[in-house]
This record gives structure tokens, C-alpha cells and sequence, in this order.
């Protein structure tokens, strides 16, 4: 008798979940405040929507499942949009009388949210059942509500009898729902990554520094490209296998990691070849940058598989500039890096756009080329 209303009931809830759960894997918001509230009063709003659309059982007993959605936000971790919900929700079941099946509901609806909490909390590696307990704890709240409030009967029976049938279904399949939702976020995380980043070093891709670099010269901006090459990597292949290049690789990208700032854009461009991007630095600046990365790479023991640690030294190419394409600039970058090589390598050169010059800037070795 009660089934038709709660199947309305829950084909609204399905369509309010998927609504939220995008929102809630939304990443066009820039505030998270502003998210959460949004998503505690829709949340709220379907909580009450689905209120509207449920049972009278009589005048003043209302039967729904207006707990669903904050099942959903509670197996999130949505803390903040669940107190916002959960008050809306609870306040809300006041508009169909100020009664005392009214004050039982709002005491089941706080309960169900703070029960739901602690749920979390204790089940946080285990989502699947989580979100079944989630369920099941609401379930039981409202039985205890129902019963409070109509007694031990046939109505009651047979309302719960639904309620049960009905919410554990609608549980279920949204906990799917959720857990899908979840997994294809995750599994979306993972393949942008894999995307993005050199996989063995980590470090940003060729793909994402073309990118990133798009468009440089009309941002007003001075940029310093630093063009790096490995010096005589061949003869580390040639000497300890590709293996070892490879750990040397993942070391020198580590040590660029370090050396740079989270904002600077660093990049594996080819095989042993990596820029860098650096923003608002003066010439001057940018060679220090680039001399310190130098030295620290000079200076540091690379550890390889069955040898002694070996060194290893860098050439660094560095082109200075504002409002100038970034072909032109990583032309320019290379060609100090080959001026670099051609000195005698392990040094620095910067092409300085203003004076139009490559200048030999290796710590202790300032010397003019034309
Ligand atoms: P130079 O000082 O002139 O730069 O000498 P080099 O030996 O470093 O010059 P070259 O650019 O000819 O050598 C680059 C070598 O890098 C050749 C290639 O086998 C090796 N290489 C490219 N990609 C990888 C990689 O992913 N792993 C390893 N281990 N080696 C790689
Ligand atoms: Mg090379
Ligand atoms: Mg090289």
C-alpha cells in the first residue's frame, strides 16, 4: 500500500544523488565553502522535496526517505553540507505541524546524522559496508520514530515492513551508485597523471610543458627558459647499462624537484634533456638559480646498481626575455646550451635578449661572448 509512494520517493532521491554527486566531484568550484553549502542546501532541499512526495500516515506522521540523502553526504565525509542538510531537513518536518511526531522525527533525523558520523569514522577503509551500516542505522532510527509514534500495529508493521524493503534496496543500489562514483574519480586522477608526468622521473612531460608555455609572450611577463643536458650521459649507458642511466635520470630529476619552486614549471623534454621555467627573475638571478643547480649536481654522489657512485655534471642553457615566443626562446636556450657543451660543458650560459648576447655565467667564470 505504502510501496508506490516510496518507489516516487526513491526514483527522486537516485535523480537528486546523481545531481550532487557530480557536484560534490566538481572541480570548476574555486571555493570550497562556497561548495559545501551549495551542496548542504541541495542536499537539504532533496531531503524536503522528498518529504513532500512521501506518506501522510495520518495527520500528522509523515513517512519517506528523506535520510538517503544524507546517507550520501555522511559516506562522503561531507561534514560541513551534512550539518546544513541535516538542520534544513530536521527544521523542514515542522512545516507539516508543530507536533510531537514532529518534535520524535526531528530528535530521529539529528541521531541518524550524528550515528552516521561516528559510522564514518570507524569504517573509513571499508566503504562497501560502511555505507550499508550508514543505511541500516538510519533504518533503525526511524523504527524506532515509527514506533514511538504509532505504537506497536498492523500500520505500523506494514509501514516499516515498506520502509525497510524499500530504503535497503535504494541503499544498496546507492551505495553502488556512490562507490562507482568514487572509483571512476579515482581511476580519472590516476590516467590525468599518467598523462601529465614523466613516468620515470615524474617530473611534467613534454606534453604539459607545451602547454604551459603556450602563449607565454603575450602575458607581459619576463620569463627565463633554463635548457639542461646531461654531459657524456652516453658513457654512463655505455659504462653501468641503461639501468643505471635510468637511476641517474630519476636522481638528477630529484634534484631538480628540490632545487626549484612549486610554481616554476620543470619539465623531461627528451631522453636526457629537461627545461625549466622561471618567472619574474632578473638575468643575474636566473643564472644563480641555474649555478646552484649546476654545483648541486657536480657536487653529488649518484648511486647506481652494482658500482661505486659516480658523478655527474650538466650544461645549462639559459635564455632571458619578455614577450618573446617560446620557440624562439627555447632556441635561443639551446643555443647557449650548445655554446655550453661547446666550452668545455659542466658551465652555465645565458642569452640575454636586452644586450643580445650569450654570456658565459659559470660561478667564477664570468666571461663575454659576442
Ligand atoms: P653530451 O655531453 O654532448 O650531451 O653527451 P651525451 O653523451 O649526453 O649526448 P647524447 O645526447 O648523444 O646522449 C644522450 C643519451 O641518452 C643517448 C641515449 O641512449 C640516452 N637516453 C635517452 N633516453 C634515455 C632513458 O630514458 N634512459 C637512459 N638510461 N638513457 C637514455
Ligand atoms: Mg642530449
Ligand atoms: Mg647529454
Amino acid at each position: 500500500m505504502f510501496i508506490v509512494e516510496l518507489l516516487v520517493n526513491a526514483c527522486i532521491a537516485f535523480t537528486g544523488f546523481y545531481i550532487i554527486s557530480k557536484i560534490i566531484h566538481s572541480t570548476h568550484f574555486k571555493s570550497y565553502v562556497v561548495k559545501s553549502i551549495i551542496v548542504g542546501l541541495l542536499t537539504g532541499a532533496l531531503g524536503v522535496l522528498l518529504m513532500f512526495k512521501g506518506i501522510a500516515v495520518n495527520d500528522s506522521l509523515r513517512m519517506d526517505l528523506r535520510h538517503i540523502p544524507l546517507v550520501l553526504l555522511a559516506f562522503y565525509g561531507s561534514r560541513f553540507p551534512l550539518i546544513i542538510a541535516t538542520l534544513i531537513i530536521a527544521c523542514s518536518r515542522f512545516l507539516f505541524g508543530v507536533t510531537e511526531q514532529a518534535a520524535v522525527a526531528f530528535v530521529a533525523v539529528l541521531c541518524i546524522s550524528i550515528g552516521m558520523l561516528a559510522i564514518h569514522r570507524r569504517l573509513l577503509n571499508r566503504p562497501f559496508l560502511q555505507n550499508i551500516s550508514m543505511n541500516v542505522w538510519a533504518l533503525m532510527m526511524i523504527t524506532v520514530a515509527v514506533l514511538i509514534n504509532l505504537g506497536w500495529n498492523e500500520t505500523a508493521l506494514s509501514l516499516l515492513l515498506s520502509t525497510w524493503t524499500i530504503g535497503l534496496t535504494v541503499g544498496v543500489l546507492s551505495s553502488l551508485l556512490t562507490l562507482d562514483f568514487q572509483l571512476l574519480n579515482r581511476q580519472v586522477d590516476i590516467y590525468k597523471k599518467s598523462a601529465e608526468l614523466d613516468h620515470l622521473t615524474g617530473l611534467y612531460n613534454r606534453r604539459v610543458w607545451d602547454d604551459r608555455t603556450a602563449g607565454l609572450e603575450q602575458e607581459g611577463r619576463i620569463y627565463n627558459i633554463l635548457a639542461l643536458d646531461i654531459d657524456h650521459f652516453k658513457h654512463v649507458n655505455d659504462t653501468y647499462g641503461h639501468g643505471n642511466g635510468d637511476l641517474v635520470l630519476q636522481q638528477f630529476a630529484n634534484i631538480l624537484k628540490e632545487e626549484t619552486r612549486p610554481h616554476d614549471i620543470t619539465a623531461r623534454i627528451g631522453g636526457e634533456e629537461f627545461m625549466i621555467l622561471i618567472y619574474d627573475l632578473a638575468p643575474q638571478k636566473a643564472t644563480k638559480v641555474a649555478n646552484r643547480i649546476r654545483q648541486r649536481i657536480a657536487s653529488q654522489r649518484f648511486q647506481i646498481d652494482g658500482f661505486p657512485a659516480i658523478d655527474v655534471t650538466t650544461s645549462i642553457g639559459i635564455a632571458h626575455g619578455k614577450n618573446i615566443h617560446i620557440q624562439r626562446m627555447s632556441a635561443l636556450a639551446d643555443e647557449s646550451l650548445y655554446t655550453a657543451k661547446q666550452q668545455g660543458r659542466n658551465r652555465t650560459i645565458l642569452f640575454d635578449n636586452e644586450s643580445d648576447r650569450h654570456v658565459a655565467a659559470t660561478a667564477n667564470r664570468e666571461t663575454v661572448r659576442s
